[in-house]
């Protein structure tokens, strides 16, 4: 293998370049990503970097201890998969072998209004700038990103309005049910629930039943779509993310997909996940190295290639209080809930009595344990 490209420039990307060269890889490796900066953390933005505590959460990633070509304000634009080449706004790129971690962009909203989006670093020191005191902000969307825009806004002293179409604080990854349990915590917001949002005006949020909500800054927080755009005509199997199986592998020979991206085969779920969480992109890096390495040689052929399934798992900071989550359950499985002074607990379980995930409120030392629970309970061979 003489030329790995690497299209992304997030956690992901800047993971698996550093894996690459760890596993012994010497060729030359190239990153091309679109944004002004090098490889960042993302969680921090709308936690430090909005409360103005962090204007940095640069990654420790030395391109040029890795010897790292990283061409930054830079987009992928296509893929030959004849020819072996990325086409970007500054040139096209040959590679032998290619790495797919182009990560997600935020859904927005209908209308002429400016929205803020909070993806980059740039998007969380401008609207940090933003969240004065008095200010009227509209949050769209009462998600994981909405509570803690809540939070470093009601921290700044902002109004905070916050439109939600669910029934529930969280409802679309939690449910109605353990979603109203954080309820409280959005006592400081004028919380709208079941108010779906019909666009982003000039001035104001277009509620769909016509009511128009003034607003100084609005911000949209209804969830991302897999950054692909640039994918399309390329001959990949995309459909909710680029399809990859449980060793990473795209559909074309020597392309992998890794992190938000990637809409992965999991021998544990019996089905295909897109997981949007830090722990999947940082987890997911190494076996994609390995596995861009090994695959067609004759190790893999003996040994296999590493598989790549991990139990999901993300936390969030929103309201003083730290939120963890792993597993992954289902609508129809049930929640069993736990209150010690706020300090909750949720159980799901499956109709045949396996422990599908957990939640911790403020419970940190017992996640270790229900990540193992899980992983056990949800192992392919159980
Ligand atoms: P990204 O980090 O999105 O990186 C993708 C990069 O590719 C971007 O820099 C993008 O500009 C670049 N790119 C896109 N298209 C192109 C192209 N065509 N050409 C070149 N470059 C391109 N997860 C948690 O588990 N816990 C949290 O508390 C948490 N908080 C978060 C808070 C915020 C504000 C955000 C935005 C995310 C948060 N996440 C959290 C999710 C986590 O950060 C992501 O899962 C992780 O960043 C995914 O990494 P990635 O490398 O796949 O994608």
């Amino acid at each position: 293998i003489r030329r790995i490209v690497v299209v992304g420039g997030g956690l992901a990307a800047a993971r698996t370049c550093t894996a690459l060269r760890r596993k012994g890889y010497s060729g030359d490796l190239v990153l091309i990503g679109s944004e002004p900066h090098p490889p960042y953390d993302r969680p921090p933005l709308s936690k430090d970097v909005l409360a103005g505590t962090r204007d940095s959460t640069e990654l420790p990633f030395d391109p040029q201890a890795l010897s790292v070509r990283m061409r930054t304000t830079t987009t992928a634009t296509g893929l030959d998969l004849a020819t072996r080449t990325v086409t970007t706004t500054a040139g096209t790129e040959p590679f032998d072998r290619l790495v797919v971690a182009t990560g997600a962009d935020p859904v927005r909203l209908p209308g002429d209004g400016e929205q803020c989006a909070l993806r980059t670093v740039d998007d969380a020191v401008a609207l940090r700038r933003r969240l004065v005191p008095g200010a009227r902000v509209v949050l769209v969307g009462a998600s994981w990103i909405g509570a803690e825009v809540a939070t470093a806004a009601l921290g700044a002293g902002c109004t905070v309005t916050c439109l939600e179409a669910g029934a529930a604080p969280l409802s679309a990854a939690l449910g109605t049910d353990v979603g109203a349990l954080f309820t409280p915590w959005w006592r400081d917001v004028d919380l709208r629930l079941g108010t779906p949002v019909a666009s982003v005006d000039r001035g104001g949020v277009r509620v769909a039943d016509g009511t128009v909500l003034p607003a100084d800054v609005v911000v949209t927080g209804i969830g991302v779509r897999p950054s692909t755009g640039w994918l399309d005509g390329s001959g990949l199997v995309i459909d909710g993310g680029v399809h990859v199986d449980e060793h990473l592998r795209a559909s074309a020979p020597g392309v992998v997909a890794v992190g938000d991206v990637a809409a992965r085969w999991s021998p544990r779920f019996g089905g295909r996940v897109r997981v949007e969480h830090w722990d999947e992109a940082g987890a997911a890096a190494p076996v994609a190295a390995q596995v861009l390495l090994a695959d067609g040689t004759e190790d893999a052929e003996t040994a296999g290639l590493p598989v790549h399934d991990p139990v999901p798992y993300f936390w969030s900071d929103q309201f003083g209080h730290k939120v963890q989550y792993v597993g992954r359950h289902t609508a129809t499985d049930q929640a069993y809930v736990d209150d010690e002074a706020g300090k909750l607990r949720v159980r799901w379980y499956s109709s045949d009595g396996r422990l599908t995930a957990w939640l911790g409120v403020d419970r940190m030392r017992e996640l270790v344990p229900a990540r193992k629970e899980i992983a056990a309970a949800l192992s392919p061979a159980a």
